[in-house]
């Protein structure tokens, strides 16, 4: 078992990062931006080192200043949560050869699903239904991406290979419109990911947005947590999530899952991940995998009682999967509200000092977030201030649960989007189930 564990993370992950380490008798290391000395996992950690300035370019991205903490601290292994360095291949492979090791895939895996058109095509070969599109780069012959876009048939979306965050992408509903597309997607990859690679795929006009969680040992064993639905999204960031996804036909569903820990055998996945994919009209369309630990993880800890850090801490420890697939006893549903300070109506971010807190509680509601009373959200980070989780038997009672706990939580002295997050739990769509990815900024804009 680990002894020791670098957290190169800040927020609610750090904190839950640091719940899942203690819970194991691993001893932790907050490492930390100078704005960030009052973080509650901070004042929680056994130790702590300050790696740098409040910019995150030169705190939680920066690799030499986390490598020298791990040293310094004699951590182990470091805990790269989301975002940040968490799906940074070079981080991951430096973080090894200098003797420590990175909780997650190795590096080769990272690198592979960083570049989508190799994630794609490892997933196809793997038997993971994929977007029909190019199965491989466009190139500079006009006449072969015309005769892609006449097969696929129009719309078609035109992505960049390193693509990320939602950036990097162009839709192309006529021919004529296409070689302009393709020029111009180039040229912004170009400058965004300095790699110009891109790819084309049909365009999906109404999908949902369904993720596939797993867990593997890299040892040849690999279980799946069933899936999420994380279809109400603003510019690409999803708002609020649930499992299971509602409304999926059951050997649709089965058949995607079976795929997904093939695929993890196949490709000797290690640790946690999830497979994304857009749902229409009953199929499954893989668009890429997070090689990490994601914001919505609790929903899935809630239907499976499996904690997905401790988890991700057993598997770095090099122990095998304790669970086989039969274990995994999927029960009730779950929710997510992802609480940020900004500005309900118009999104603006709204960092400050939280002058007054009340958490909800009570049976089915789990509160992830790092905030207290009398704490400053910093402006240098994004905007998630804490989630709100709840657990029903059904989906009507766990929504019913959501709506009392966010008229329970009390924030004041910054903006949060709670009215936003209210007004979505008692919305008659949402509340049916099955809403697709437009359907939040469609209700946005009326
Ligand atoms: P990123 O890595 O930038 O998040 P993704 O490939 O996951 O890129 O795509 C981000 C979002 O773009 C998806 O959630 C979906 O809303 C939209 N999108 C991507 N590919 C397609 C497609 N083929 N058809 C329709 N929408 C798509």
């Amino acid at each position: 078992m680990l002894e020791k564990v670098l957290i190169a993370n800040r927020g609610e992950i750090a904190l839950r990062i640091l719940r899942a380490c203690k819970e194991l008798g691993i001893k932790t290391v907050a490492a930390h931006s100078k704005a960030d000395a009052n973080l509650k996992h901070v004042l929680l950690a056994d130790e702590t080192v300050c790696i740098g300035p409040n910019p995150s370019s030169q705190s939680y991205l920066n690799v030499p200043a986390i490598i020298s903490a791990m040293e310094i601290t004699n951590a182990q292994a470091v805990h790269p949560g989301y975002g940040f360095l968490a799906e940074n291949a070079d981080f991951a492979e430096q973080v090894e050869k200098s003797g420590f090791i990175f909780i997650g895939p190795t590096a080769e895996v990272i690198r592979m699903m960083g570049d989508k058109v190799a994630a794609i095509d490892a997933m196809r070969k793997a038997g993971v239904p994929t977007v029909p599109g190019s199965n491989g780069p466009l190139n500079d012959d006009e006449d072969r991406s015309r005769e892609f876009g006449k097969q696929i048939g129009y719309p078609v979306i035109i992505k960049a290979a390193a693509g990320g965050g939602g950036r990097g992408m162009r839709v192309v509903r006529e021919e004529e419109e296409l070689l302009k597309a393709i020029q111009i997607t180039r040229s912004e990859a170009k400058s965004a990911f300095g790699d110009d690679t891109v790819y084309m795929e049909k365009y999906l006009e109404n999908p949902r947005h369904v993720e596939v969680q797993v867990l593997a040992d890299g040892q040849g064993h690999a279980i799946h947590l069933g899936d999420r639905d994380c279809s109400l999204q603003r510019r690409h960031q999803k708002v609020l999530e649930e499992a299971p996804a509602p409304g999926i036909p059951e050997d649709a569903r089965q058949e995607v899952l079976n795929a997904c820990v093939n695929a993890c055998i196949e490709i000797g996945y290690r640790g946690a991940g999830t497979f994304e994919f857009l749902y229409e009209d009953g199929r499954f369309f893989f668009i890429e995998m997070n090689t990490r630990v994601q914001v919505e993880h609790p929903v899935t800890e809630m239907i499976t009682g499996v904690d997905i850090v401790k988890q991700q801490l057993l598997i770095a420890s090099g122990e095998k999967l304790s669970m086989r697939q039969e274990d995994i006893i999927f029960r009730g549903h779950s929710f997510e509200c992802r609480i940020n300070a900004e500005d309900p109506k118009t999104f603006m971010p709204s960092p400050g000092k939280i002058t007054a807190y009340h958490a909800p509680g009570g049976n089915g509601v789990r509160v992830d977030s790092h905030v207290y009373a009398g704490y400053t959200v910093p402006p240098y980070y994004d905007s998630l201030v804490g989630k709100i989780i709840t657990y029903g038997q059904t989906r009507d009672a766990a929504l019913s649960r959501m709506a009392n706990a966010l008229d329970e939580l009390h924030i004041e002295g910054i903006k949060t989007n709670i009215p936003l997050q209210r007004d979505l739990v008692c919305d008659a769509e949402f509340r049916k189930g099955g809403v697709n990815i437009h359907y939040l900024e469609k209700k946005l804009a009326l």
